[in-house]
């Protein structure tokens, strides 16, 4: 397939990678990053997007995500499909989905889970918002850069997935942390704590598969001193996503709002910034009720 890829960033540069190992004619554009091996260079987005059966775009956030697709859209043949894959407000992704649809340009908003290792071995998790048609066509993609895509609904039903899912990871991963931090409070040794939350009902990825606490359960990002893995500052964007999402549906989320503070101060003020988050351990650890 004819693929054009904007944004070879630490997610873009892999998935990029892997479509041309596996035979796609790739063409990329970047304002800063270089060319994955076996991608091709154009000098501009629109440059990028001239007859390509698809569009891929992995951005920063969905003010740059407008923008290029305002310059993307109209160099796109009709019919063709321009898929986001960058984690953006669900306002943006519907916007950019009706400018689309004014050009005769399919559209899916798909962002992913998995991060940069996800992206390199190609086994992200994709969650898409769009057609059945648009879906159907970009599928075999999803096939190289992931395991599991899941076409969650119409335009907007993808971030709605992804901000909904990060909600949860956040709110579920401080949980785990301050009871790690009772725990240590209460003289019980973090082994043990995991060894019967991992088996009972608190059980949850955060603890079986990311356990937040260095040498306990299997190996994360709290076993290499908290290097990402996934940054806190990128939990913070999600989160913040969910409750500009929840602001505007008028959705009572008083956990995800709770979520949200405590990344921000972590990020913004209390060092966390760099960190994975999980470090949300080791700042629980340090601190006092109060
Ligand atoms: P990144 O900052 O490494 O990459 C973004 C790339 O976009 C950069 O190379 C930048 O130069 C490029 N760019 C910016 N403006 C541009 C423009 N106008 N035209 C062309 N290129 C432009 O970010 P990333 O970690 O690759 O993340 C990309 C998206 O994926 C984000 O929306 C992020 O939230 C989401 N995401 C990231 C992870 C992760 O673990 N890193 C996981 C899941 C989702």
């Amino acid at each position: 397939m004819k693929i054009g890829f904007i944004g070879l960033g630490n997610m873009g540069a892999p998935m990029a990678r892997n479509l041309a190992a596996a035979g796609h004619d790739v063409t990329g554009y970047d304002t800063a990053a270089p060319m994955p091996d076996g991608v091709h260079a154009a000098i501009s987005a629109a440059g990028a997007a001239k007859g390509a059966e698809v569009v891929i775009t992995m951005l920063p956030n969905g003010t740059i995500l407008r923008t290029v697709a305002a310059e993307v859209i109209p160099a796109m043949a009709k019919g063709a499909v321009l898929c986001d894959c960058s984690t953006v407000d669900v306002e943006s992704a519907r916007a950019v989905a009706d400018e689309a649809a004014k050009a005769g340009v399919h559209s899916l908003d798909a962002p992913v889970s998995g991060g940069v290792g996800g992206a390199s071995a190609g086994t992200l998790t994709f969650m898409a918002g769009g057609s059945e048609q648009a879906f159907a066509t970009v599928k075999p993609l999803f096939d190289v850069m992931g395991q599991k895509a899941v076409h969650c609904g119409a335009s907007g039903a993808g971030q709605a997935a992804k901000i909904c899912n990060n909600m949860i990871l956040g709110v579920t991963m401080i949980a785990t942390c301050e009871a790690f931090a009772l725990a240590d409070k209460l003289g019980l040794d973090r082994q043990k704590m995991f060894d019967v939350v991992s088996t009972s009902s608190g059980y949850s990825w955060t603890m079986n598969a990311y356990c937040p606490a260095p040498g306990v359960g299997p190996k994360s990002p709290a076993d290499n001193g908290y290097k990402p893995g996934f940054a806190a500052e990128l939990m913070l964007k999600d989160l913040r996503l969910s409750q500009q999402a929840a602001e505007a549906a008028d959705a009572d989320t008083p956990m995800g709002q709770l979520a949200t503070l405590l990344y921000e101060a972590f990020v913004e003020s209390e060092g966390g910034r760099g960190k994975d988050f999980s470090a949300m351990l080791p700042r629980f650890e340090k601190r006092h009720r109060g």
